[in-house]
């Protein structure tokens, strides 16, 4: 038997279902909303919908946007014949707060996880390949986090990418094996943009 109402329990069990929340925090969160004023349990329910039903992907580059294409496809002060090449759109984030790079971006949602059955199909790969076809890209920067799924993917990508006229390289310096482009700072992003070596 729940110590709380059953809608209360409903609650908890929903938060807890977030990423990073505990059945704890999801009780002290439930807990927090039912005493808060009805106008923020209002926005906030609200707005949870809203980004639901306002948010998509950029049909270019994969990036979250409430726009299609999105600002950055459609920035023509950005560079056009650079990409860079990342896992998902909280990379492409932190390398725009950064202000590391001022090229296109695209956004592969996720990396080759075969154990998991996730394989070059489940990925923007295809779609990066018909955009070098169509768009004037010269350079492919692979942005992808560092970890074996990350490496792996990076090295097939850059094998596809072979067959096609655009020079490819890999960010490395500064960013540890197992690490994330999210949680990096500025100054390492920047860096380990800089110090991107050509893959083989
Ligand atoms: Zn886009």
């Amino acid at each position: 038997m729940s110590v709380y109402p059953s809608s209360l329990e409903r609650l908890i069990a929903n938060l807890s279902k977030l990423p990073g929340i505990g059945q704890k925090t999801a009780a002290r969160l439930a807990l927090y909303l039912l005493r808060a004023p009805r106008n923020l349990t209002e926005s906030l329910a609200a707005s949870i919908l809203e980004v639901k039903e306002a948010i998509g992907f950029c049909s270019r580059c994969f990036n979250l946007t409430d726009v299609d294409p999105c600002h950055i496809c459609t920035d023509n002060s950005r560079d056009a014949a650079t990409i860079c090449v990342v896992e998902e759109a909280g990379d492409l984030l932190a390398l725009e707060e950064a202000g590391a790079f001022r090229g296109r971006y695209h956004v592969l949602q996720g990396v080759l996880a075969p154990l998991d059955g996730i394989g070059p199909e489940n990925l923007r790969i295809k779609e990066l390949l018909t955009r070098l076809g169509q768009e004037s890209i010269t350079e492919v920067i692979l942005a992808i986090n560092p970890s074996a799924e990350g490496e792996a993917t990076a090295t097939y990508i850059a094998g596809l990418l072979r067959q096609h006229q655009v020079s490819v390289s890999q960010i490395a310096q500064g960013i540890p094996m197992g690490g994330d482009l999210k949680y990096a700072d500025a100054v390492t992003l920047k860096r380990a943009l800089e110090g991107r070596r050509q893959s083989i």
